[in-house]
């Protein structure tokens, strides 16, 4: 019989590297591959191309019964312009491919691209091409984004140094409780579809799951400053996963400071009302796309005039692991707790 291993043995990130263990670079050109949030090629001209792919799943990371299909486009759109910026890098174009059941209209994909366009047109970006073709279940968007940035400003997830702060973007958390309360309302309406869903309360966390934000102002802000981080990526998984990725690529320990951690009133509120600690939520949860980065001490002051940005830990020294400096004064080890995308075997 032939071997049969599932998937979940590895997670998504060991299934990455057990599946890229042999790739070798023969090109040049290629600067950078498998990774970091994005690919950097060299264009020749001093500056970099950054290319940078992500999937959506019907079922799996969406679910149209409370993702309204124009918020969906927009959203496609976003996550993988966060992922240029997050290279301290300026996304110029994307493709966008889709796979579709019939069970959807013209009219309903006519709202995905409205969702598409509108996301191109404020984040100054042009569709350039991409894929159509039918799914047997439900629908896939496949978007890729490309962007440049100058080269010597690009920020990779593997160069944070000793003694660098490390700092983050909004605040953390919300996007997974407005995932909580929209799932709430979901079985509430399937148990009982009279009852009327109840998210007035709730809806900077809802806007925050289904229509979040790429942090340009962020890297214009670097630009302006002439600031380039040491090290920066994402929140796309949850900050405790982002900072052992960027552990494990500089080779460094990080120690964060608990009551440092950014978490919006809302999300306080609505974490203790689920009975879970909001760190948890800004830990653990994902889906915030702000920007994590590291910079050198000596850029402490450009950092300090940042708007909206918080200082929240330190780079240490790689024996010391990735920790938690909890507000009752205690150094917790942290555990990198992303998504579990496998879990449907369907
Ligand atoms: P992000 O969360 O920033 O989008 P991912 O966690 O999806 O990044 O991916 C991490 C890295 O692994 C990226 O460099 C990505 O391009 C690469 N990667 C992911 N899946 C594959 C795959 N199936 N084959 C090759 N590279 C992959
Ligand atoms: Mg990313």
């Amino acid at each position: 019989m032939s071997k049969h291993t599932d998937v979940n043995t590895l997670g998504e990130f060991g299934l990455i590297d057990h599946l890229t263990q042999h790739v070798e670079l023969s090109n040049g050109e290629t600067y950078l591959g498998i990774g970091d949030d994005a690919a950097l090629i060299d264009r020749g001209d001093g500056y970099y191309s950054v290319i940078s792919t992500d999937m959506m799943v019907e079922g799996i990371h969406f679910d149209l019964m409370y993702s309204p299909l124009k918020h969906l486009g927009y959203k496609a759109v976003v996550t993988n312009l966060s992922d240029i910026y997050a290279m301290n890098a300026t996304p110029d174009q994307i493709t966008v491919s889709i796979a579709i059941s019939s069970k959807y209209s013209v009219e309903a994909l006519e709202e995905l691209y409205q969702g598409i366009n509108t996301a191109c047109k404020r984040y100054g970006v042009d569709l350039i091409g991409g894929d159509t073709t039918s799914s047997p279940k439900g629908m896939i968007i496949s978007v890729t984004a490309i962007g440049k940035v100058e080269k010597g400003k690009e920020a990779v997830r593997s160069g944070a140094a000793l003694d660098d702060i490390v700092c983050v973007t909004g605040d953390l958390g919300a996007a997974y409780l407005g995932l909580q309360l929209l799932e709430r309302e979901k079985q509430l309406y399937l148990s009982q579809p009279e009852t009327q869903p109840d998210l007035e309360q709730a809806s900077y966390l809802v806007e925050r799951q289904l229509k979040p934000e790429a942090n340009k102002a962020a890297v214009d802000y670097f630009t302006k400053v002439g600031l380039v981080p040491t090290a920066m990526i994402d929140v796309s998984d949850g900050l405790a996963s982002e900072l052992f990725h960027i552990a494990k690529a500089s080779g460094v320990g990080i120690i964060i400071e608990e009551s440092k951690v950014p978490i919006h009133p809302d999300t306080q509120e609505m974490a203790l009302k689920f009975n879970i600690d909001p760190i948890t939520c800004a830990l653990n949860g994902g889906e915030d796309y702000e920007l994590l980065f590291t910079v050198n001490p000596r850029d402490l002051d450009k950092v300090r005039y940042m708007p909206d940005v918080f200082i929240i830990g330190d780079i240490v020294e790689h024996a010391n692991g990735v920790k938690l400096f909890s507000t009752g004064g205690k150094l917790h080890p942290m555990k990198a707790q992303g998504w579990n995308h496998f879990e449907s075997k369907e």
